[in-house]
This record gives structure tokens, C-alpha cells and sequence, in this order.
């Protein structure tokens, strides 16, 4: 397996705090089955910045911990940029870590609450360079959440989607987990990446989550997903399917209720 999305170099954010955390979180990597991951610490969240020459530099030393003690993992430096008004411009300075070589493909985080009125202009300015927005974890947006369809115009217009592996499984509600499904079946998510942050409360679930894929939805989709992990990382052209308006079940729920 491929994750795309996963707080594992040592001291420069809210994840692996320790070079034995980080070890420890591959030893667990490993054996759910992941093969390569692309890191991706915060950047420009308000809390951290972790530009692109530092990312470079403590992946290739995590790499050779790992190399010395034989774990068989492939690691790729990037960043979970949160969205900001600088992002155009640091992008053309070469600033900005993409999910691929040939920055094509590029993680953007919305804040917690909302998602900001300029993000289609950017989306659209960054897409006449060729670039792809891909929104991590949009199950854990309050917009998305109060209606989920507010996704819809973004991947309307090109944008992909990185659902989290521990939202889908349940780790933050079955709220969470019930949109999770909701977005899978409406294709407004592409791929499942971890986000993983340590051992313990914000681990992998990369294998359960995928289990429950194929469960759900069935073999394809969840090759599919993964298929899309690879495409992503190497730069090719991510196939998807054509995305939907979520079902509101509350609404349908209290119709059958007037109806009684
Ligand atoms: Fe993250």
C-alpha cells in the first residue's frame, strides 16, 4: 500500500515527536502493508511551517534510520499545505513540496470550520498551471459536514479528494464514518491515506480501512483507490468517476416521518 498523507518525520510538528517515534510508527507501517509513504508535515497551518529544503533534508536522514535497521519502507518528502494566500506565490518560487515530481499534484488543507470564499479562484488559478488540488481530508471539515455537497463543485472542476483511513473506519465518530461512506459512493474522495500522527490515538488503519472498502463497495473500488495512491505519487493521470450530490438521509429520513 501507498500513503499519501502522514505526520512521520521527528520533531517538526504534531506528529512523531522522537526518531523512536517514528520508528516505532514504521515498525506498525510496515506491517499493515504499507510499502511507501510521502510525508507530510503541516505547513502554514499557524502553527507549523516546514519548508521544502528542511522536509528534504530530515526525509533522506529518516530514510537512512530506516535503511540501517532494514525496514522495508520508501519514504518521499511533501507537505500538507494549509490553504493560504501565499500558496500561488510560493508555489512559482519552487517553495512547495508537491505529492509527485513533477508537481502535479498538490495537498491542500482547508481550516477546521470553513472553507475560504478564494479557494475556487485559487483552485482555478493553480489548475491553469497544471497543477491538481487535492483536498485532504474533507470528512473533517464543519462545512462538509453540515452538507457535504459543498465538495461537489470543487471536484466538478477537477479537484481530488484524500479521505482519511481513521475517519472511515470510525476512529473520530460515526458521524465521521457514516459521511465517509457517503462521499465514497458519491466519488467525492479518490484516495484513503492515513494521516497517521503516532502509535496510539492517530495510527494507520491503512489495512482495516481498505478491508472495509472492499467490503462496502467491492473489490474495484478498493483497487480502484489504490490504483489512484499510485497514479498520484507517480504523477500519472488519476482516473475518476463522475461525482454526485451526497443523498441528504436526514431530509429522506423525515419524509418517511411526515408521512406516518
Ligand atoms: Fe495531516
Amino acid at each position: 500500500m501507498i500513503d499519501l498523507h502522514c505526520h512521520m518525520l521527528p520533531g517538526i510538528d504534531d506528529g512523531a515527536r522522537t526518531l523512536d517515534d517514528s520508528l516505532a510508527m514504521a515498525e506498525l507501517a510496515v506491517a499493515e502493508g504499507i510499502t511507501h509513504i510521502l510525508v507530510t508535515p503541516h505547513h502554514k497551518n499557524g502553527s507549523y511551517e516546514n519548508v521544502k529544503n528542511l522536509v528534504e533534508k530530515k526525509t533522506a536522514e529518516l530514510q537512512e534510520e530506516f535503511d540501517k535497521r532494514g525496514f522495508a519502507l520508501k519514504l518521499f518528502p511533501g507537505q500538507e499545505v494549509r490553504i493560504n494566500g501565499e500558496l500561488l506565490a510560493d508555489v512559482e518560487n519552487d517553495d512547495i513540496l508537491f505529492a509527485d515530481l513533477d508537481n502535479q499534484y498538490l495537498l491542500i488543507e482547508f481550516p477546521t470550520l470553513s472553507i475560504p470564499h478564494y479557494a475556487e479562484s485559487l483552485f482555478f488559478q493553480l489548475q491553469q498551471r497544471g497543477i491538481t488540488p487535492v483536498i485532504v481530508h474533507p470528512e473533517r471539515n464543519q462545512a462538509v459536514i453540515a452538507d457535504p455537497n459543498v465538495l461537489l463543485p470543487f471536484i466538478e472542476r477537477g479537484a481530488l479528494a484524500q479521505l482519511t483511513a481513521s475517519s472511515y473506519v470510525g476512529i473520530f465518530g460515526k458521524e465521521i464514518a457514516e459521511l465517509s461512506s457517503r462521499l465514497i459512493e458519491a466519488n467525492l474522495v479518490h484516495i484513503i491515506a492515513s494521516d497517521a500522527h503516532n502509535t496510539r490515538g492517530r495510527s494507520f488503519h491503512m489495512r482495516e480501512a481498505f478491508d472495509k472498502l472492499d467490503g462496502e463497495f467491492g473489490i474495484g473500488k478498493m483497487l480502484d483507490f489504490q490504483q489512484n495512491a499510485k497514479d498520484m505519487i507517480n504523477g500519472d493521470v488519476v482516473q475518476t468517476e463522475a461525482p454526485m450530490a451526497v443523498l441528504n438521509r436526514k431530509k429522506k429520513f423525515g419524509f418517511f416521518k411526515k408521512r406516518k
